[in-house]
Order: C-alpha cells, then structure tokens, then sequence
C-alpha cells in the first residue's frame, strides 16, 4: 500500500513548488488540530500526513526518489515520517501566528459584548428638558455576596490539587522543533485555583446571583432621542456595563427639531387683525406670553429666543418657534353678521379685508 502524495496534497504530478506550497497552507488551515477539539487525534494524524508529503515533494532528491521508487523509496528512518523529519515549520509559522491572533480576538470581543447590559429608558420631553437623576430597576447577575463568589458555604474552599490553586494547567505539544505550550483552565476547578466541599445556599454553588438593580441614573439636560448613557460596572458581573438607550415620547404640544422646539396657537381673526397677547405654557411649566403683532398672517411664525431645549453638548438653549392659526368663524350671529358686512364696506380701501386687487 503506497502513499500518494500528490493525491494527498491535491496537486498534479508536475506541480510546481509554488502550487505545492499553496495547497498545503490551505490544508493545514483546515486540518489543524486546535480547531477540531473534539477530534483532534484523527487531525493530527491528517495534519501528519500532509506534512510528509509536503516534506517529500518540496525536496528536489526525495521528489525524485519518490516519482521513481514510490513513497517506500524515501527512508525516514525505522518507525517512517515523525515530526524530527520536517523541515519546513518556516512555512507555517507566520500561519499559525495569524490563526491564534484571529481566535484570541474573536473571543475576547465575544466577552466584551456579552458582559454589558442593555435596556432602554423612556422619557417625556418635559424629562428631557430638565434632565437629572432618573431611577433605573433592572436585574443583572452579580457576585454573590454571601460566599464572595466562591459558590462555597461561609466561603470555605480548598485549593485545587490538579492545578495546585494556580487555576491553570500547561499542555506542551511537540511538534518537531515547533512547541505548542498552551495554558488551559484547570479541568479540575474551572480554572478557578479552589474547589468546594459544600455548596453555598444562596448561589448554589455559582458564586453568582441575579439581583434587583436599583440605580439612580444622571440625565443630562436636553437629552436627546437615541442617546446612550453608560453606567461603568453596572452590567453582568462587576466590569461589564449598563448601558441605557433612551427614548422620548412624543409630546402633544410640543415638537423638537434640534434644540428647537415648535408648537401651534390659535386664534380669532379679529385679534390677527388687531394685535394681541396670549398665554402659552411653555414645556418647562413656565407660562409665556406671546405677543401677536397686528395684521399677523395665518401660518406666520413667532420665534421666541432662548425658550427652546437646553443645547446637550453646550451651554444655552435652541429657540422656540410658534406658529399662528388663524380661526374664521363658521356661522355668525345676526350681530357678527352686520358688523362684518359694515366693515367690509368701508370706504377705506388700506382696511384689512381689502387687498390692493380688489
Ligand atoms: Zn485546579
Ligand atoms: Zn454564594
């Protein structure tokens, strides 16, 4: 039974060495054995047979001897190809280096993600306005304070005889000149140093437990929609984070753009004509007078300096702009009735209800 190393590798008879070296980084991406932990015999046995061929083929003589006299024509010495025969752990280095940086990453980013907490916070605009300390209620998992985390009753432990209480083991792989030395999590303990007798009560054993949260957050004045406060500590655990989205209702009155606010007031004909004052509860609570001028047109727009939302990243206030309805009456009083038509038959053509065109 002989080896076909070409077939091994996936390459023609005449592969160059560039094409050779090609498909066996590619295989041993696949093959390699830390990525298939459950196993990971059978891909070192696999990851072994590609580095022989490899070995074989990328050597001008043993390629030589090969094509002629087949796989039993290159001696590797008694027991065949070991990790001592390979010559090419130059090619894989720089492989491997990636490999373990793009996993490192991967799950660390993983753990970062996962340890925060995120709810959302729901706010009216007048809460918006004035901003300041809201209370929060959410349940997050903690340390337990009865065993300090130790998930051992009274907090009563006993170190770790495998890993004798360090938490971790070492596993060194030879592979070759190449050495793997990875630090593992103790099987034992979980990587924790101790191991536990007896069981605390309050976690059974967790060493964590889902708590009622109850904070109070800071609000900053005119809080937008969509911001996100963070509170550092308050997520899973003690170094992930709560992170609160907030929203803001709609307000029947008022309408935010910015740090402008916009709201509408009506009022009759009469006093578009004549100029008048009007009462307006500004969203702070405040009451403003609005001072329509005489011959204000329905639509026109008043703009009050100063009274719109508190600028969130900077000092003062945006602007508040009222827009002026116009009301006519729909039916009019025999009285209403004259008095208009009187009016509308002024001589005066600079009255109100005459435009030039008339
Ligand atoms: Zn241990
Ligand atoms: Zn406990």
């Amino acid at each position: 039974m002989d080896k076909d190393y070409y077939s091994i590798l996936g390459v023609s008879r005449n592969a160059t060495k560039e094409e050779i070296k090609r498909a066996y980084r590619e295989l041993a991406k696949k093959y390699h054995p830390d990525l298939h932990p459950e196993n990971r015999k059978e891909y070192e046995e696999k990851f072994k047979e590609i580095s022989e061929a490899y070995e074989v083929l990328m050597d001008d003589e043993k390629r030589r001897i090969y094509d002629q006299y087949g796989a039993e024509g290159v001696k590797f010495g008694p027991q065949g190809f070991d990790w001592s025969n390979f010559t090419h752990f130059d090619d894989l280095q720089d492989l491997f280096n990636q490999f373990f940086k793009d996993m490192g990453f991967g799950s660390f980013f993983r753990e970062e993600r996962d340890r925060n907490i995120y709810i959302t916070m729901d706010l009216d605009l007048k809460d918006a306005y004035f901003g300041g300390e809201k209370n929060v209620v959410y349940e997050r998992e903690t340390t337990c304070p009865e065993c300090k985390g130790t998930g051992a009753k009274d907090g009563k432990t006993k170190k770790c005889p495998t890993c004798n209480g360090t938490g971790q083991v070492r596993n060194v792989r030879n592979m070759g000149f190449m050495q793997y030395v990875t630090v593992q999590p103790c099987p034992t303990c979980n990587g924790k140093g101790y191991i536990i007798e007896e069981k605390c009560p309050r976690c059974k054993g967790k060493g964590r437990i889902i708590i009622k949260e109850n904070i109070e957050v800071k609000v900053p004045k005119g809080v937008e929609n969509g911001t996100r406060l963070r509170v550092r500590g308050k997520g899973t655990g003690n170094d992930g984070d709560l992170i609160i989205l907030v929203r803001i209702r709609e307000d029947s009155r008022f309408r935010r753009e910015g740090d402008d606010l916009y709201t509408e007031v009506s009022i009759p004909f009469t006093k578009a004509a004549l100029g008048t004052e009007i009462p307006l509860e500004h969203i702070s609570g405040e009451r403003l007078n609005v001072k329509i001028s005489p011959g204000t047109q329905p639509g026109e727009m008043i703009k009050i300096r100063g009274k719109g939302m508190p600028r969130l990243n900077s000092h003062g206030y945006g602007d508040l702009f009222v827009r002026i309805n116009v009301t006519i009456p729909k039916n009019l009083t025999q009285r209403q009735r004259e008095l208009l038509m009187q009016l509308d038959n002024e001589p005066e053509r600079k009255g109100f209800f005459h435009n030039r065109f008339m």
